[in-house]
């Protein structure tokens, strides 16, 4: 009978075979191993969100984007936004504006997405003049 014949898995040859294979891989499964054991243990994992949390964080005001659209994270303070499709100033937002998707609240306040910038969330409350009339 052969080896083969006595088992229908894998010979002795074959796993003799396979892991002599394995013999030049071992420095780097060892360093791999030991990297993975020094590396620090304080990142746990993230906690699920409670719905309506805010699942990113305000735009920075170093963001070139934000900057060149002149975001404004309170529309309100923004003096001289004019009127554009027929909307007037003082009624343009983030949250009526076709680039705004909400993502929870934050501070008692709607915090979205904006299709233009990509660092972070945006107010509801906020403005840009990259504003577009929600369809
Ligand atoms: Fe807000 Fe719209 Fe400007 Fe984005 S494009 S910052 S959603 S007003």
């Amino acid at each position: 009978m052969s080896e083969s014949q006595s088992n229908p898995g894998l010979s002795r040859r074959e796993l003799f075979r396979m892991s002599a294979s394995l013999v030049p891989a071992l420095p780097l499964i060892a360093m791999a191993g030991a990297a993975m054991a020094q590396a620090p243990a304080s990142k746990a994992p993230a906690a699920a969100a409670k719905p309506g949390t805010p699942t990113c964080n305000p735009v920075p005001d170093t963001d070139p984007v934000a900057k060149a659209i002149k975001y404004a994270p309170d529309g309100s303070k923004v003096a001289d936004r004019p009127a554009k499709m027929g909307v007037e100033g003082k009624d343009q937002a983030c949250a009526n504006c076709q680039l705004f998707t909400k993502q929870g609240e934050a501070n008692g306040q709607d915090i979205g997405k904006c299709t233009m910038i990509a660092t972070g969330c945006v107010n509801s409350k906020g403005w840009c003049t990259a504003w577009v009339k929600k369809a």
